[in-house]
């Protein structure tokens, strides 16, 4: 194969084997824009020199066929004595990695070409300034030296000078400050800095590609799920020079504000500089649009450029180029990262233009910065300054009391008051303190640390390794990097969107975009109305785009309402448990207690009226759609008194010799019921075995809910779903009394019921046998939940707290189970199940409910193997319709 293409050889389609940076070069190249020349070095020959330890045989004699090329077009040869071409080596893999290791400028500066470089351009200064430079980068990048060291070495020879930036330091500084960096390089690296330009560039090769197995680059693909075998690309462009003076300089640019979205000159421009000057904030850089006075020419020739690049990506771009004594030249480009509002508005726009279709449109915006849209947030109005910036872990905007342990977080959030919970990290004994704050902020840990992992699964906003604080839990404050204390109740405010953390309150305001699904944005002219005209768009190319529909998970008639106005085509799950809880335990209690089939009948007669007007009142917010109800699901003793305190209770009861006869009932039965393992217990299909009368009764709550509606001209289209299903027989019993109590009510004259049964799968057995199942069942709703417990024996409720974490760490997944799902294992038995089931009945209705319902990965998954609904909570209905779009597109 071939291993280096000329950057007149490539395309930004050679991504695999160019890299991005190598790809977008060429395009660049091939458009015509000014890009100094160079070549890629392929991916392909990374691989075999990791593979094997050594370079491609025929690598050097094919970089070499470049580098006379490269030498040929620029007139002169590398490192050449009296006019050295000096280039640029670059790391490119397919996806930018942090880890990766850093570009070295100016490869070919040595002693003996120094001066010509002086000569050439006519500045000492520059050629001395330029070499420095190449040793620091290349002392660091290459030869692992500390660059802490190099910046001493810089600051003292500012100091001895009493310069304020490196600009005020002559040739002569620059010429002794290279003698201090070369003696460096020579004690730290136990080797001479090389003067063979060539060695320098191979040298320089091979550092990139082994910086590809850094821990940190392996640990971030990992994380990333970014195959370890991709290998990285390394360019090799010639060098031009934004350091030679006032007429020369160096910036960054975007076609578009990456916030907002808004067209316009965005960027920064740094006179006098090289490289990565202007991102590394050593002077002060100027507006982008003030080049236009510095610079007219350049700054139009930029201009039209950006436009090119506009158009011929068909979306915003970002640059890098460099300005050589009023020369042009273009170092970088390719497709900009931007917020989540101006991914919305941009894609509308670009419509607009007639750039990108509908279709495209939907792929460049996802769910998950529909999500981040959907948060409240801090009122940008307000004046409040962030105190610190740390890593915006799980959104949201929270305000509350500053506490330091999770002890005071539950015991001031039972007394009304709302509380940040702030540590320096948390483990797993903080979990209390966790479900009881508004927010958590540490000053440690990144994105997988525990606080991150567990809040995020809580849905809780949160705010990680906010370093510049200093949190001391004992004396309970913390400490500002500007030194404010804040002590135990002050308020803080954190924005898990932002990772910025406040003093006092910020004032939170709902989010434009909620507002607007609700039905409440007025119109108007500013911001937030162009981020909602853009949404609605969108979601209406979403709505005539997607295959699956989207129901919602509710319980009651004001979430099925909301869910409706989300844009819900139904219910697709409603947990009755929530209609047993209040005051109705009592009653449930009594079912339980029930010693004979008269006192259970007369218990179950009392909720059957309560359950008839539940389903009443969600029959008539849905009116026209489907309604799945679950029967009663979980194990019973979630519906008595806990354990420990009744037994005390009773125990001090006794002690005084008055005990209550229904307390030692109750105890009696918490403990006949007790399990070790409630989640793999008496629940589900189970209950209503044993329990008789259980489902019956609420099978006839729905069904006369049903024959209501009709009554009074509803259209009600309740489907009953019985769970926790394990095998066919078990669903055939609850089938045939179901029919029974259901015909019976239709019997009266005009009433067909339309009611449909079903059942969930959530039990690998029940997967495996869906083709059996499916005889006895109208539909099926994947219980995703359940059956990522099952199929990889987590309990959910305890893993995402204690080993998450170290699983997150270590790479083993990249994201909870419980948050996408895992299309290899869990993912095979539904996809499995859903082809056994169409098999037995080509027409059984397919779904899913539970947490993976609103996952944007997930929701693709469902699309593929062809279900026919999600269902999720209310708030994610809008990002379910943008993925199953997004599937579909
Ligand atoms: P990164 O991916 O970190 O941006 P780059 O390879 O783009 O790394 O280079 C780092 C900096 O050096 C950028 O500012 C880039 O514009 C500049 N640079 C890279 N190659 C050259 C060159 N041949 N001439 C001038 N500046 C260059
Ligand atoms: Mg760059
Ligand atoms: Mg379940």
């Amino acid at each position: 194969p071939k291993f280096v293409y000329d950057f007149t050889e490539g395309n930004r389609h050679l991504k695999d084997l160019l890299g991005g940076k190598g790809a977008n070069l060429a395009e660049m190249t091939n458009l015509g824009l000014p890009v100094p020349p160079g070549f890629t070095i392929t991916t392909e020959a990374c691989k075999t020199y990791l593979e094997s330890g050594k370079e491609p045989a025929a690598l050097r004699d094919e970089v070499s066929a470049h580098l006379d090329a490269l030498e040929a077009t620029m007139g002169k040869k590398l490192g050449q004595a009296d006019d050295p071409l000096l280039v640029s080596v670059r790391s490119g893999a397919k996806f930018s990695m942090p880890g990766m290791m850093d570009t070295v400028l100016n490869i070919g500066l040595s002693d003996a070409s120094v001066a010509g470089l002086a000569a050439q351009a006519g500045d000492e200064r520059f050629a001395w300034d330029s070499y420095r430079r190449l040793i620091q980068m290349f002392g660091k990048t290459v030869l692992g030296v500390d660059g802490e060291l190099f910046e001493e070495a810089l600051e003292s020879a500012k100091k001895a000078k009493k310069a304020a930036t490196d600009v005020d330091l002559d040739a002569a500084d620059l010429k002794k400050l290279v003698k201090s960096y070369k003696k460096l390089v020579e004690r730290e690296a136990g080797r001479p800095f090389p003067q063979d330009p060539r060695e320098q560039m191979d040298l320089a090769i091979h550092a990139v590609f082994d910086s590809w197995n850094t821990e940190r680059a392996k640990l971030y693909r990992r994380q990333e799920r970014i195959p370890h075998d991709l290998g990285t690309a390394v360019n090799v462009c010639s060098m031009v020079f934004g350091n030679l003076g006032p007429d020369s300089g160096t910036g960054v640019a975007f076609t578009r504000d990456p916030a907002s979205g808004h067209q316009g000159v965005y960027g920064d421009y740094l006179q006098n500089a090289q490289g990565e000057d202007v991102v590394a904030g050593i002077r002060n850089t100027v507006p982008l649009a003030d080049l236009e006075s510095i610079d007219k020419p350049s700054y139009d020739a930029l201009m039209r450029i950006m436009e090119t690049l506009e158009n011929h990506y068909r979306d915003l771009c970002d640059i890098e180029f460099t300005i050589e004594r009023g020369k042009l030249w273009m170092l970088q480009t390719r497709v900009g990262k931007r917020t989540a509002a101006a991914a919305f508005r941009i894609a509308t726009q670009l419509v607009d233009q007639g750039l990108i279709t509908e279709a495209e449109a939907l792929q460049r915006v996802n769910g998950n910065q529909l999500a981040q849209l959907m948060f409240p947030r801090f009122d940008e109005k307000s004046s409040a300054e962030a105190v610190a910036r740390g890593i915006a872990a799980s959104p949201g905007a929270a305000v509350g009391k500053a506490v330091f342990d999770s002890y005071t977080a539950v015991k001031w959030s039972r007394s009304g008051e709302k509380v940040i919970l702030i540590r320096r990290e948390t483990n797993p004994d903080d979990l209390d303190g966790m479900i009881a704050a508004e927010g958590i902020l540490t000053s440690r840990g990144g994105k997988t640390s525990h606080a991150a992992v567990v809040a995020r699964g809580m849905g809780k906003t949160c705010v990680c390794g906010a370093e510049e604080l200093e949190v001391d839990t004992k004396r309970r404050r913390l400490t500002t990097s500007a030194g404010t204390v804040v002590e135990e109740g002050d308020l803080v405010s954190i924005d898990g969107s932002t990772g910025r953390v406040y003093l006092g309150e910020v004032p939170v305001v709902p989010s434009p975009v909620v507002e607007y699904f609700e039905g409440r944005m007025h119109a108007g002219a500013d911001e937030a109305d162009e981020l909602v005209a853009a949404v609605h768009r969108i979601m209406a190319y979403a709505d005539r785009t997607r295959r699956l529909r989207v129901r919602a998970n509710a319980d009651n008639a004001a979430d099925a309402l909301r869910a409706r106005r989300f844009g819900a085509q139904g219910i697709g799950l409603c947990r009755t448990e929530h209609m047993f809880l209040g005051e109705r335990r009592t009653l449930v209690e009594s079912l339980i207690l029930a010693d004979t089939d008269k006192e259970r009948e007369e218990a179950l007669a009392e909720l059957l009226p309560l359950q008839k007007q539940d389903f009443i009142e969600l029959f008539e917010a849905m009116d026209g759609l489907p309604v799945t109800v679950r029967l009663l699901d979980p194990p019973l003793h979630e519906f008595l008194p806990d354990i420990t305190e009744l037994s005390v209770r009773v125990a001090l009861a006794e002690s005084r010799r008055d005990a209550n006869e229904n307390d030692l009932r109750l105890l009696q039965a918490v403990h006949r019921l007790h399990e070790q393992n409630p989640m793999l217990g008496l629940r589900g299909v189970r209950l209503g075995l044993v329990i008789p009368g259980l489902f019956t009764m609420q099978v006839r709550a729905i069904a006369e809910a049903a024959a209501h509606r009709r009554e009074n001209s509803g259209d009600p289209r309740a489907e009953i779903m019985i769970p926790l299903v394990g095998t066919v027989q078990e669903l055939e019993l609850v089938r045939e009394e179901a029919e029974e109590v259901i015909a019976a009510i239709e019997s009266e004259p005009g009433t067909d019921l339309g009611i449909s049964l079903g059942t969930m799968i959530e039990l690998p057995r029940a997967a495996l046998t869906a083709g059996q199942i499916a005889e006895a069942a109208q539909f099926f709703s994947f219980g995703t939940n359940d059956l990522t417990q099952t199929v990889w024996g987590f309990s959910r409720d305890d893993v995402e707290a204690s080993f998450f974490t170290a699983y997150l760490e270590k790479g083993i997944f990249g994201v909870s189970p419980f948050e996408t799902i895992d299309r290899d294992g869990v993912g095979r038995l539904v996809a499995d199940a859903a082809r056994a089931g169409r098999a037995t009945r080509p027409d059984l209705k397919l779904g899913v409910c539970g947490e993976h319902g609103g996952d944007p990965e997930s929701v693709h998954f469902f699309h593929e193997v062809g279900l026919d609904y999600v269902s999720c909570s209310p708030f994610r209905i809008p990002v379910a319709r943008l993925e199953a779009a997004r599937a579909a597109a």
